[in-house]
């Protein structure tokens, strides 16, 4: 076992603090990666704050990781020492469902082994990626290519992939309107990607206050959801709509923004159910959807993807005693757009 740095949360209602986790041994197909850097997402908050379901403590979160491999097992053959690699939101599944067959590991019908607070195959509960080490079964392990700066690479492993998937599953590409609601951590990536992809993007943001940025980031038009006229404006309009909101919204009013086989996407996770008339649907045939995270091989056509079109997540580097502010302003929507824990301060 090693003993390795980390910042936990010891109570749903306490803040982080660092503590020593154990991590198992390098078995013959596992990999021990040095953790340089780990994002912060959303679902890091909502997970210790216990705000789906409840969760055993001390919990130590984190889904987006990068770092560099530093022991390998005896069966490893696609890792070796020294490689740059990453770390998602998955770390095992059963491997023999129908799902895990067809290679869709993160929709495993026994539940994916989440990289946080799941139930791991020697019985402990997994713990994340604020912390200065982790052992991955090498079948979890992505590669991260070179030409995507270090410290921005981290939240492509969950902001990234999450994004990516459904905008490649629902063909966003030349010709096609998509739409993305919301511009925070996952917001700004879809439209990255969504835009590297050929797609006409449009920002739906509550107010225009990153109109600069959006369009920077590639979209060509940006409204603001707090005005009426831009639902009425965009009535019949897009192809797709990625939701990458957390917090309930009236969906009626996005799905009807949808036009004929339209679908809107939902990726971001409120803890509420969220109503929906089937009227709505009944017009153009639309669709409403959840998409969650990607497989391990869309997760790396993504890390390919993104260093071919040069694409990289905004990020603002802090050390780990700056955590629990961090935590506080991506509620508050106060980051652009991402933030990326230095591994080096745990
Ligand atoms: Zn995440
Ligand atoms: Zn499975």
């Amino acid at each position: 076992m090693l003993t390795v740095n980390a910042y936990a949360a010891p109570s749903a209602t306490e803040p982080l603090v660092p503590i020593t986790i154990e991590r198992r041994d390098v078995g013959a197909k596992d990999v021990l990666i040095a953790i340089r850097y780990a994002g912060i997402c959303h679902s890091d908050i909502h997970t210790v704050r216990g705000e789906w379901g409840e969760i055993a403590y001390p919990q130590v979160v984190g889904h987006e990781i990068v770092g560099e491999v530093t022991e390998v097992g005896s069966e490893v053959t696609k890792f070796a020492v020294g490689q740059r690699v990453g770390v998602g939101c998955m770390v095992n599944s059963c491997r023999e469902c129908e799902n895990c067959l067809a290679g869709m590991e993160n929709y495993c019908l026994k539940g994916n082994t989440g990289t946080y607070t799941a139930v791991d195959r020697d019985g402990t509960i997994t713990q994340g990626g604020y912390s200065t080490h982790i052992v991955v079964d090498e079948d979890f392990v992505l590669r991260v290519p070179e030409s995507i700066p270090y410290a921005d690479a981290a939240p492509l492993l969950c902001a990234g992939v999450t994004t990516y998937s459904p905008l490649a599953h629902w063909n966003a590409g030349p010709g096609r309107r998509v739409a993305v609601v919301g511009m925070g951590g996952l917001g700004h990536m879809a439209v990255k990607i969504a835009a590297a992809m050929g797609a006409e993007v449009t920002v739906l943001s509550q107010t225009l206050s990153k109109q600069e940025d959006g369009l920077a980031f590639g979209a060509e038009h940006y409204f603001a959801t707090s005005d009426p006229a831009t639902f009425s404006e965009l009535r019949n309009h897009f192809d797709l709509i990625i939701n990458t909101v957390s917090a309930p919204l009236d969906i009626d009013a996005y799905l009807r923004l949808l036009r004929l086989d339209g679908a809107m996407v939902n990726v971001g996770a409120p803890p509420q159910a969220l109503p929906v008339h089937v009227f709505t649907l009944f017009g153009n045939r639309r669709t409403f959807a959840g998409s969650s995270i990607g497989s391990i091989a869309e997760t790396q056509e993504m890390l390919d993807f993104c260093a071919e079109h040069g694409i990289a997540p905004e990020t603002e580097l802090i050390s780990a005693d700056q955590i629990n502010d961090a935590y506080e302003r991506v509620l508050s929507s106060d980051v652009r757009y991402r933030f990326v824990i230095d591994t080096a301060t745990l």
